[in-house]
């Protein structure tokens, strides 16, 4: 008696699949296949349809098709390349078969009169339709064999692993999940029920041999039944890890602020405007966060130019009164350096010292800013990622703020656990990117979100101009104008390569060219080569409105904020994303003055290309441009999370299936609480967490 029987198919290694050896199991353990039921969540990519014959008459082009017919004719055909051509015909018409390799052996195999039954897909050739290598068998008219009943799954597949395999594999997975191990079914009845889905084992014995009469169209959509149970599942699994990565991070307790609030008092005080009503409700939503001893995990999306700091230093001084020291960490040199200026300039009247941390700062000014934190004097510490290296220690962190980094993941968030010594921080995640719902709802399950959904008054609006780099002088001239009538200017390089050397060589021709043509010009240049002492020198210049152009590379991408700059130009625009060039439009319209956006795109434009500036032309609103950048660049590419791995899904695909969302979440916060279902859905679509953690 073998003594895997008892074990369940989650258990069960590939190897007890019949003629599993260890090298299969190997190329299958690439593919993250590890056991049985791995092997039954490997699904099909697509169906070929070989259930019935279709009339060679009714083959069209791009038809993969099941055809049959007597050869009429077999000629080796010597054109651009020898060929062997076969023509075969049925009742209702004749197409040709085209063989580019083929063995003597071969050819005399089909010779005139024989049966043939081919499968393939039809293409338009020289001879009308052809069959290019398609798969033939040959027939016998007194005993012809039967059509498939069932459609042809397609695997995703490696290197010799062919679909003939994977059948047998999955078909076994199936036989042993018909005994008396089938699946457990981890989706309660009622839903089942409630969105007329099937049971998880009938699904899969489905979806690996769908019968002849099933819905091809259905299923290449992922529309049928079956699919959308396993969809709904996978979305689930991928809630639930999120959901349980937030528990791990809230699991020990956080210190709770909590105090009269007059430092807030006093900072609002001295500000010259009031917060808006939106900058007024996500404040309220933070402290309401922050005042209990359980971590507040909060991401807070505002467009560009709504006004997070304010909220985020709202936050940190609620932090500071309670004695906890706040960090805030910022993706890039100069934008913390802008925050260290903002923060400096509204917590120095408070008596509120503030700190710096970056990975250039060096000697003896890095060592006493790291003595201060570790002893505690540094109460706010602005800085880079350097901030949470292993060596900077905190005496009492108590709130995290991580500004415009809708791209630090989950893991990052649960190292910033250990960085509190009292508690865990309450982290407070802000970005400018607006995250269509559906993805908020999906990639950041772990994260509360609020939303700034209102912009300071008095501002105008941009207005953009999609303008062909043809007329780059008539931009030119129209810079000189404007800033002839005090404006300034950004003028921004891109380069489709991910190189800052290359992308600064350019700024730097850019800035020579730009300087020939307007001389007396007081112009500057930033880019991501020059050292941090260079680069502020020239911010500040810019901000004193001593520079009048600044040339710069998308570096100043996020954050900046100059506004006396009402004017921004970016050279091919038609090499960013949608978010990225709302994030650099942002920059400008920050004044009560009217702002404009020059996108000097360069000849020709694909039709995608023209679609997306014209998107920009149309609208300032960065949730709509970021539902279009979705649309168009899909999730992956949005998110930033490709190389995570984060977002990898077998079956769902965030967009097409967002409608599931809204069934995926409550069911989620229900099934968290049954930490077995939990535990088995995770493992049974991510993988256990070491694997997942690897991604
Ligand atoms: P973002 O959300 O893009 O980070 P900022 O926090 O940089 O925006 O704010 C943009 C500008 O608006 C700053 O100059 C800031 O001082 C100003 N600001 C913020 N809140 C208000 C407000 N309620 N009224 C007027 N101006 C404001
Ligand atoms: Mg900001």
């Amino acid at each position: 008696m073998p003594v895997v029987l008892n074990k369940a198919l989650h258990d069960r290694p590939v190897t007890d699949l019949k003629n599993v050896g260890d090298k299969l199991a190997e190329k299958l353990h690439k593919l993250g296949i590890y056991t049985v039921q791995d092997v039954l969540f490997h699904l099909p990519l697509r169906y070929q349809d070989r259930t019935r014959i279709t009339p060679i008459g009714a083959l069209r082009p791009g038809l993969d098709a099941v055809i049959e017919g007597e050869i009429r004719a077999a000629d080796v055909v010597f054109g651009k390349r020898r060929s062997l051509v076969v023509r075969l015909q049925d009742g209702t018409g004749t197409i040709s078969l085209r063989f580019y390799h083929f063995s003597t052996a071969q050819k005399n195999n089909l010779s005139k009169g024989t049966l043939l039954r081919c499968y393939g897909e039809a293409r338009r050739g020289v001879s009308g339709l052809e069959l290019y290598h398609p798969e033939y068998q040959r027939l016998d008219e007194s005993n012809p064999a039967p059509v498939d009943a069932r459609l042809t799954p397609i695997y995703p597949s490696t290197e010799g692993l062919n679909q003939a395999r994977w059948q047998q594999l999955t078909q076994q997975a199936i036989a042993m999940m018909a005994g008396d191990e089938s699946l457990q079914d981890w989706l309660p009845p009622q839903v089942l029920a409630q969105l007329k889905l099937p049971p998880l084992n009938a699904a899969l014995r489905y979806l690996h041999a769908p019968d002849a009469h099933a819905n091809l169209e259905q299923l290449s959509e992922a529309q049928h039944p079956c699919q959308v149970r396993l969809i709904v599942e996978e979305l689930l699994a991928h809630h639930l890890s999120l959901l349980q990565l937030r528990m791990e991070i809230q699991q020990d307790g956080a210190i709770p602020v909590n105090n009269p609030g007059k430092l807030r008092a006093q900072l609002l005080a001295n500000l010259p405007f009031s917060p808006t009503n939106a900058q007024s409700r996500v404040e309220a939503e933070l402290r309401a966060d922050m005042v209990r001893s359980v971590p507040m995990l909060r991401l807070v999306q505002g467009d560009v130019g709504s006004g997070k700091t304010l909220v985020a230093a709202l936050a940190a001084v609620a932090a500071i009164e309670s004695g906890q020291q706040v960090a805030l960490m910022a993706p890039t040199e100069i934008l913390a350096e802008q925050h260290l200026h903002n923060f400096s300039q509204w917590l120095n009247p408070l008596g509120i010292e503030v700190s710096w941390l970056a990975g250039k700062l060096k000697g003896k000014a890095r060592s006493a800013s790291l003595s201060a934190i570790a002893g505690g004097q540094a109460q706010m510490v602005v800085g880079t990622h350097a901030l949470f290296q292993e060596e900077v220690e905190f005496a009492n962190l108590g709130l995290v703020i991580i500004d415009e980094q809708h791209r630090f993941g989950v893991h990052q968030r649960l190292a910033l656990k250990e960085k509190g010594k009292l508690g865990v921080p309450h982290q407070l995640i802000m970005t400018a990117t607006p995250i269509p719902r559906t993805l908020a709802m999906s990639a950041y399950a772990d994260l509360d979100t609020s939303v700034i959904d209102e912009l300071p008054p008095g501002r105008t609006p941009v207005k953009t101009l999609v303008v062909s780099d043809e007329r780059r002088d008539e931009v030119v001239e129209r810079i000189q104008l404007a800033c002839a009538h005090g404006a300034q200017a950004y003028w921004v390089c891109t380069l489709i390569e991910e190189s800052e050397t290359l992308e600064a060589q350019a700024a730097e021709n850019t800035l020579q060219d730009l300087q020939a043509m307007l001389p007396g010009m007081a112009i500057g240049l930033v880019h991501g080569r020059m050292k941090a002492a260079e680069k502020s020198a020239v911010m500040d210049a810019f901000k004193r409105n001593e520079l009048q152009l600044l040339v710069a590379t998308t570096v100043i991408e996020v954050g900046v904020d100059v506004p006396n700059a009402s004017l921004m130009v970016i050279e091919n625009p038609e090499r960013l994303g949608l978010a990225q060039l709302h994030q650099l439009r942002g920059r400008v319209g920050r004044g009560s003055a009217e702002s404009h956006c020059v996108l000097l795109y360069h000849r020709p434009l694909s039709q995608q290309g023209k679609t997306r500036l014209q998107v920009m032309r149309e609208t300032n609103d960065g949730f709509r441009i970021a539902e279009e950048d979705l649309a168009l660049r899909g999730p992956g590419e949005v998110l930033g999370t490709r190389q995570t791995g984060l977002m990898q899904f077998r079956v769902a695909d965030l967009q097409r299936d967002a409608w599931l969302l809204d069934t995926v979440k409550p069911l989620a916060q229900n099934i968290i609480r049954d930490s077995a279902a939990t535990q088995a859905l995770i493992t049974r679509w991510i993988g256990d967490k070491t694997r997942y953690a690897q991604v």
